[in-house]
């Protein structure tokens, strides 16, 4: 069955012309223009007899997956990610880390350092947090932002941090170098779309109630609007068998792998809930060949604002690091485009 088709365009062609010509008969038919690409993307199947007359086009698929764009069908070559000089799905993980919530100056700008000079490559931190109780801090807001960009000027690492608002993206981009959509968000469709159309690079979150397919197409919303640089995050999904009620998929890892040619990484912080678990999941991660790691770390985690309990202290990140190398050392490099 077929879930989604894809008219793709010769360059120069207006897709508003394919669009009047079948809007008639595929009603959900719409316009996705990406820099120097242009398609016509809808729900459902096209036949043959409908594509016999439109103007010539480029090609022009069904797809099985209700997430057209998304899907391997559509693109069998893997994306690379661009963040400043960092590339996400070239075949060599991005490690991500910092702690949960921008604290202070002083929290900020030591931890950064100390990851940095261990070959951290971005750092993360969130200034708006969504919180499960309205009383538990609520990050530093705009003042976050500029601590993040004073990290960035300091140790050269781009940043990515969350948005919770649609109407604070335009903030926010003006900081970060990649946005990240949280697990409470990945269906706040208003702050999908903005993202999308901010043309930054997003992080987006898996909710831990959602299944892979729902997961990607809340991608699909970001891919509407043109934007192609979207990093996948795995944090976690609900189980009631741990104490801290998540479960790692790092199944969906290998599975996301087929459906999806976008880049995955692996949050084992938020994905364990314990630290104590954070390494040996990381090092699993790592050996499926994630695109990368985001992992949570504190100068003092028993005295974090929030998510201490998984958050590493700097001694546990350089373990980590240490194990990352040697493991790159013995695992042949995973081929590139190999699904
Ligand atoms: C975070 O990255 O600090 C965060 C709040 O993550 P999640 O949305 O996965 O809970
Ligand atoms: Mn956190």
């Amino acid at each position: 069955m077929n879930n989604g088709f894809i008219i793709e365009l010769h360059p120069g062609m207006d897709p508003l012309d394919i669009l009047r010509a079948l809007k008639s008969e595929v009603p959900s038919a719409r316009v996705v223009r990406a820099p120097e690409r242009a398609w016509v993307v809808g729900s459902g199947s096209i036949s043959p007899e409908v594509t016999a007359g439109l103007p010539p086009v480029r090609r022009s698929l069904n797809i099985s997956a209700p997430y057209p764009l998304a899907s391997r069908e559509f693109q069998a070559e893997s994306t690379e990610v661009r963040v400043g000089a960092i590339v996400f799905g070239r075949g060599s993980p991005v490690i991500i880390a910092g702690p949960c919530s921008v604290e202070s100056r002083t929290q900020v700008l030591s931890t950064a350092r100390h990851l940095a000079a261990r070959g951290c490559q971005m750092f993360r931190g969130g200034a708006f947090k969504p919180r499960t109780s309205p009383y538990s801090f609520q990050g530093l807001a705009r003042d976050g932002l500029a601590l993040l960009a004073e990290a960035r000027e300091l140790t050269g690492m781009p940043i990515v941090t969350e948005v919770l608002d649609p109407g604070d993206v335009e903030l926010v981009a003006s900081c970060a170098d990649m946005l990240q959509i949280g697990a409470r968000n990945m269906q706040n469709f208003p702050l999908l779309r903005e993202v999308g159309r901010s043309m930054k690079p997003v992080l987006l979150k898996r909710a831990p109630w959602a299944s892979v397919s729902a997961w990607l197409q809340a991608a699909e919303y970001l891919l509407v609007e043109g934007n192609f640089q979207i990093v996948l995050c795995e944090r976690g999904i609900v189980a009631s068998e741990n104490a801290s009620g998540r479960h790692l998929d790092l199944a969906a890892l290998v599975q996301l792998r087929k459906k999806t040619h976008l880049p995955v990484v692996i949050d084992p912080s938020h994905g364990t809930g314990d630290r104590n678990m954070v390494v040996p999941l990381a090092l699993a991660a790592l050996l499926l060949g994630t695109d990368g790691l985001l992992v949570e770390v504190h100068p003092d985690p028993a005295a974090a604002l929030s998510d201490g309990f998984q958050s590493l202290d700097f001694a546990g990140f350089d373990e980590l690091i240490w194990l990352h190398q040697r493991l790159q050392q013995i695992t042949p490099k995973p081929r590139r485009n190999d699904p």
